[in-house]
């Protein structure tokens, strides 16, 4: 019998032999924290995404944490946060004291829109909005220079989660930009979680083009500590009290070699996302990978189909079940946020039918690095069987 085929994931992290070379070097500097790897990481990731400022910190979630502080928002004022993300995305806005209004999204591209906005300020009734979170799911870019226009007429600052979309471009009128640049949002979140593009184990980045916004991540970051200029050597000052949120120079070392990586990496998700297309392209109608903005030149972190599941005649469990037999893992990005019980408990039963459409049919396939050029048409090949009639 044939061996086995080895099971795929459906993320997973790139490891090579210099990245633990330079995690175990970083172990013999002097500084295993607060050091010099921390600059040289967050100058190089501003470097790579075209950020003017860009601040280190221990996870994705610590990250949009500190944008909250960092912009002051506050107990009786509202976040807009798509339905379709992670937990941290709306709890970074409860962590200040905020309460959320979840936006619905565009049923085929999982992304908030102009429209879904426009409903979400109308849902606030007039209460003050801090800011909007769009999220660029799975690495597409949602619609920012509208997106920044609502924003900025609802007095409210634009934050992008751009914690799937590091390495992603996108060109709106002619205008090329890099997720994370802030060219649209005040400041943009990564992390660097092992399933995302890059990775530190846990590891997080906000972007920043005012440098008092970043000169405030970095305070909030540690304990809202301050040296003022001319101050005695021992002497720092606490104005408000922020976190330990740091991410240690052993990570940041990582953090350097896998950076060093990402054109290939990134080239790597992108040539496996154009074989999907091809190998999914027969599975249509029933299957069609998630709806490309026309804007967006996306460096994939997920590969997320949409399902027609009544179509096929099976529930999702029974494909994802079926599909983990044939050695495919799969994962679902997201259940809607508004319907946890913490949120329904808050704000009672929303309806958004965009979300609900996107999380009755989606499901995200294998992808990262590693794969080999076939296994795109492999795992299309399994779908194709585990909903065949
Ligand atoms: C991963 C992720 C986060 C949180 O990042 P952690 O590093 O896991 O804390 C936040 N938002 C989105 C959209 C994410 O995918």
């Amino acid at each position: 019998m044939a061996a086995a085929e080895p099971f795929l994931a459906y993320g997973r992290q790139t490891i090579e032999d210099d990245d633990i070379a330079a995690v175990a070097a970083a172990l013999s500097d002097d500084f295993l924290t607060t050091g010099p790897k921390v600059e040289a990481f967050e100058a190089a990731f501003a470097g790579a995404v075209g950020a003017a400022h860009a601040v280190a910190c221990s996870n994705g979630t610590a990250a949009l944490h500190l944008a909250m502080l960092a912009l002051g928002v506050a107990e009786g004022e509202v976040c807009i946060v798509p339905s379709i993300t992670f937990l941290a995305t709306a709890n970074a806005a409860r962590y200040v004291g905020a309460e959320v209004v979840f936006a619905d999204v565009d049923p085929e591209s999982g992304l908030m829109t102009p429209e879904t906005l426009e409903a979400a300020i109308r849902r606030a009734e007039g209460r003050r909005i801090a800011a909007v979170l769009p999220v660029h799911l799975r690495g597409d870019i949602a619609e920012l220079p509208a997106l920044r226009a609502l924003a900025d007429r609802a007095g409210a600052v634009l934050v992008e989660d751009a914690c799937h979309a590091l390495g992603s471009a996108m060109r709106f009128d002619g205008a090329a930009a890099c997720a994370g640049d802030n060219r649209y949002g005040a400041l943009a979140t990564f992390s660097f979680h092992p399933v995302k593009t890059l990775t530190t184990g846990e590891g997080g980045m906000v972007t920043a083009a005012d440098p008092r916004l970043a000169e405030r991540l970095r305070r909030f970051r540690s304990h809202g500590m301050e040296k003022p200029a001319g101050a005695d050597p021992w002497w720092y000052e606490m104005a408000q009290p922020g976190f330990n949120y740091r991410l240690p120079d052993i990570l940041c070392a990582l953090g350097l070699s896998q950076l060093a990586k990402l054109p290939r990496l990134a080239e790597r998700r992108r040539t496996l996302a154009r074989r999907y297309e091809a190998a999914l392209a027969p599975l249509a109608p029933l299957v069609r990978p998630a709806a490309r903005p026309p804007w967006s030149d996306p460096t994939l972190h997920l590969m997320t189909v949409l399902i027609d599941f009544a179509a096929a005649g099976r529930t999702r469990r029974q494909a994802m079940d079926a599909l983990g037999r044939r050695g495919v893992g799969t994962q679902v990005h997201y259940i809607p946020v508004h319907r946890q019980p913490y949120y329904r408990a808050r704000y009672g039963d929303l309806t958004l039918p965009g979300a609900e459409a996107w999380y009755a049919r989606c499901l995200s396939l294998p992808l990262y690095p590693a794969m080999e050029d076939a296994d795109p048409d492999r795992v299309a090949g399994a779908l194709a069987e585990a909903l065949a009639p």
